[in-house]
């Protein structure tokens, strides 16, 4: 699986890398990169309105990449999947065209206290331009969710539940087919954030019963600046245009215009062709992946690093869910993150230290950040004795 990604093999420092941050962004498997060059170098042209060769080509390439993008999260229909910036993009596709319309100041809007700025910060602002109610669903410490005070937030009937499959600064996954399952109950939709849970979990849509599904494309081995926004195909075709412009019309006039059709109502302009195509190839890539093994690597890599660092005197591990992926927080006593960030950086260790854009949670837990190890599917038990003698190297220095 490593030879498949060109990125993993130089060095940092004159050390050979070893990538750690993949909750930030996955590294790209040769195959997204060869089919981006062949879009480049061959087929590069608009798509939707030509009627030569070349866009043809593209066009074709570019639905193909949809339906990939379908199969793999078992959407019913390629209609239903849009898309997007990225999963904030598309999470503020839904505030904006779902939430901000129809929220009033007798609604609410609930979020987990781990969650991601990208899923608060939509909310807060549509809750703010229309006197609703944010409200936080409590968590343990250890990262899991406060169960019994969830339900007790859902059963309050709020207008909507937005909710991570799997929290970005501590790795837990969160039980969301049931929890979407008791929301539907008490007829709340549920929005969920899938950044974290493409590149580990299988997501099957479907099955859990989604109201909206979004996530972004760098994180599960594709492009930067392309994402998803799957939803149920009547919220879909409920919610009014986002943007206007060219390819999301039916007609214009200045009588008046009409609007295409999903899931062009909701794509205005021309859009990332070339970042779509690399999704498609990365959601191909993800297919024929044999995910049981994969799923039992990174299993198995993420509980030795937990054993490993749990070794460690002075370290203590932020956030010890029983369901957890490829995400490893921790702190030192006496170190701060960023130092050992820096010292792991020198021998060639690439971690992300800090609040991980989880500002609310870090406060939750009382502290300033962590360090964060985030694993993906070409990670190794290497890796992370590597990370280990590296921050024995951090101790020594700081300690
Ligand atoms: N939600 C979660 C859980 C994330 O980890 C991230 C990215 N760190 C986002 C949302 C936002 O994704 P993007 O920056 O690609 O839009």
């Amino acid at each position: 699986m490593r030879d498949a990604f060109p990125a993993l093999h130089q060095t940092a420092y004159d050390e050979p890398l070893v990538y750690l941050d993949n909750a930030a962004t996955t590294q790209k498997p040769k195959a997204v990169l060869d089919r981006l060059e062949r879009y480049y170098a061959r087929e590069n042209s608009n798509v939707h309105r030509g009627v030569h060769k070349l866009s043809q080509e593209a066009t074709d390439a570019f639905e193909d990449a949809r339906s990939a993008v379908a199969r793999l999260i078992n959407a019913p229909s390629s209609d239903q999947v849009i898309f997007t910036r990225g999963c904030t993009d598309s999470l503020n596709v839904i505030a904006h065209t779902f939430a901000r319309p129809r929220l009033g100041p007798d609604d609410t809007v609930v979020v987990t206290h781990m969650e991601h700025h990208s899923n608060i910060v939509p909310w807060q602002m549509a809750c703010e331009a229309t006197g609703a109610t944010l409200k936080v669903w409590p968590i343990h410490d250890d990262g899991t969710l406060d169960m019994e005070a969830g339900m007790r937030l859902i059963e309050e009937e709020p207008f909507l539940l937005a909710i991570g499959h799997v929290s970005n600064a501590l790795g837990t996954i969160h039980p969301v087919k049931s929890i979407i399952e008791t929301a539907h109950r008490h007829g709340v939709p549920v929005v969920v954030d899938g950044a974290q849970s493409m590149a580990h979990l299988p997501v099957d849509v479907q099955a859990l019963d989604a109201d909206f599904y979004v996530f972004s494309g760098h994180k599960m081995f594709g492009p930067t600046g392309i994402g998803v926004l799957y939803g149920k195909y009547d919220l879909l075709d409920s919610l009014p245009p986002y943007q206007g412009g060219g390819d999301m019309i039916d007609e214009v006039s200045f009588d008046g215009t009409t609007y295409a059709d999903l899931p062009h109502r909701l794509e205005a302009g021309t859009p990332h062709i070339a970042g779509v195509i690399g999704l498609g190839a990365a959601a191909e890539f993800i297919e024929q992946l044999d995910h049981e093994a994969v799923q039992a690597h990174e299993d198995d890599v993420l509980q030795y690093a937990h054993e490993q660092l749990s070794e460690i005197d002075g370290l203590r591990l932020i956030g010890t869910a029983p369901h957890k992926t490829s995400v490893c927080s921790f702190v030192f006593d006496d170190i701060h993150p960023y130092d050992a960030g820096t010292i792991l950086d020198r021998l060639g260790i690439a971690v992300r230290t800090g609040h991980h854009c989880t500002q609310p949670l870090m406060e939750r837990l009382d502290l300033p950040g962590t360090i964060r190890a985030s694993f993906a599917l070409y990670n190794t038990r290497e890796d992370v004795d590597r990370l280990v003698q590296g921050l024995g190297r951090v101790q020594t220095m700081f300690g």
